[in-house]
């Protein structure tokens, strides 16, 4: 087994190795070399203390220096260099109480959480693979290194990578596994939501993200995501839909573009499905206002996973609005009335639509595929003609208001926003004089 290390890591590691200690790349960087995929980063072990990582490079940044990790700077990338340790107890499930550093490979290897992500490598020798990880990426297994329970207790977020990679790799999980996150699910709850929120969006924006199933399955999503719960055992008795709610957000998401965003949309499109149920006197089921109330429930569960303020705004936006133009037939004000609700995300909002479709019946679908293609056409032909959908591209502005006598404040406001409501109906008004002249007269309305 021969692995191509990067001339910056074989660096690092030779520039340990002349000063007497041992180094080897470590952990994801071997997974995905042996599965000829190209690593994210590359992670460096070594038997020397961090104060001697330290000092052999000139540019390091003390990254974890307590629990061992220094980060040396190449370039602009930095490359995690951590000492050969043991994690100890961990009392509380999810952190060790002290880690120690120690002096064999072996231990190190030990504290990982994953057959497949417990090898080491390097050139001197070779692959080093002491819990048949290499069997496992040839099986395609999520096996712990040792037994689940006991690694799951000392950290439970383990559960949640579990099924994390077995996403990424399209892999089952070892029946121990499987077994022992069903056992000791609950236990997730007492892991931080920083933590939590950077598996699922590493799940999510996986090559197989409709393996939430497995999360919903195992009992991990009851604990940070239990409205999903819900809608998985929400039914739709609809023509449109051949999938109950759960089911029709995970397929949707599986078929929607690989994009955060997007799949943060799809998964929570219709989450707020259980909470507006009706059934009519057909036993039609219908949900009416979900959208609106959905991005209300989703902004709530995007904030307790402590995504950032961006983020929260551009899905809950997405979602707000992911039923736009459904039974409406295309027109270009139609398109520009929903640019100007989604600025640049429409085109995201057109993914959505169109996952969305995919993941219903196919009844009528090709017709609702069909309105999607005249609604992108006619997004194609805004961008080329450079039509005004935004207060930003109003040929007049607020100083141009101002200077006709008109105070700043609301009602200045509603000028600019009725102005802009006239070119979204008719583009050729948006000309400076024209407008100045209809806010002249809006002025005394006002
Ligand atoms: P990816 O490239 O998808 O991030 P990765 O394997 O690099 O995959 P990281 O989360 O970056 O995953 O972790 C790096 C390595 O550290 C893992 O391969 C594993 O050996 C070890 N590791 C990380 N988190 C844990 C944990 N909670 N318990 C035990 N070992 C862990
Ligand atoms: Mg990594």
């Amino acid at each position: 087994m021969n692995i191509n290390i990067p001339e910056d890591v074989n660096y690092i590691l030779e520039k340990i190795f002349d000063a007497g200690f041992d180094a080897y790349i470590v952990g994801g960087c071997v997974r995905d070399s042996v599965l000829g995929k190209e690593p994210d980063d590359w992670d460096i072990t070594t038997n020397a203390l961090p104060l001697q990582v330290k000092d052999l490079f000139r540019r390091t940044v003390d990254t974890g220096l307590q629990h061992g990790t220094i980060t040396v700077m190449r370039g602009n990338t930095g490359y995690e260099v951590t000492t050969y340790r043991t994690d100890g107890v961990y009392s509380d499930g999810r952190h060790p109480d002290k880690v120690t550093f120690v002096p064999s490979l072996e231990e190190d290897l030990k504290r990982r959480d994953f057959t497949i992500n417990a090898m080491a490598y390097n050139s001197r020798a070779g692959l080093i693979d002491l819990f048949g990880g290499m069997q496992d990426l040839k099986d395609g297994i999520i096996r712990c290194v040792g037994k689940a329970e006991e690694r799951f207790s000392e950290d439970a977020l383990r559960m949640l990578r579990a099924v994390r990679f077995a996403a990424k790799l399209g892999y089952v999980l070892d029946t121990d596994v499987y077994d022992s996150i069903r056992k000791r699910a609950e236990t997730l709850s007492v892991v931080s939501a920083e933590r939590i929120t950077t598996e699922l969006i590493k799940l999510l924006t996986s090559d197989h993200p409709e393996m939430i199933r497995l999360a919903y399955e195992t009992g991990l999503t009851a604990v940070f995501f239990p409205e999903f719960d819900k809608a998985m055992t929400t039914e739709q008795n609809h023509p449109h839909h051949m999938y109950g709610v759960g089911d029709h957000l995970i397929e949707s998401v599986r078929i929607s573009q690989n994009d955060r965003i997007i799949r943060l949309t799809m998964l929570l499109h219709d989450i707020a499905k259980p909470e507006t149920l009706t059934i009519d006197t057909e036993g039609i089921t219908h949900f009416y206002g979900h959208a609106t109330l959905g991005a209300e429930m989703a902004e709530k569960i995007l904030r307790r996973w402590k995504l950032d303020n961006d983020t929260i705004r551009r899905v809950c936006r997405l979602i707000k609005y992911h039923d736009l133009g459904k039974g409406v037939p295309c027109s270009p004000k139609a398109v520009r009335k929903g640019v100007r609700l989604m600025e640049e995300d429409f085109p995201l909002l057109l993914e959505v639509e169109r996952a969305d479709i995919l993941a219903q019946s196919t009844y009528m679908r090709e017709e609702k595929l069909a309105t999607l293609e005249q609604f992108s056409s006619e997004y194609e032909i805004i961008l080329k003609e450079k039509q005004c959908c935004s207060l930003k591209d109003l040929a007049v502005n607020g100083k141009d208001l101002m200077a006709l006598g008109i105070n700043p404040g609301p009602g200045l406001g509603k000028i600019l926003g009725a102005l802009l409501d006239k070119v979204i109906d008719d583009p050729s008004l948006n000309e400076k004089e024209i407008l100045l002249k209809a806010a002249g007269e809006m002025k005394d309305e006002i």
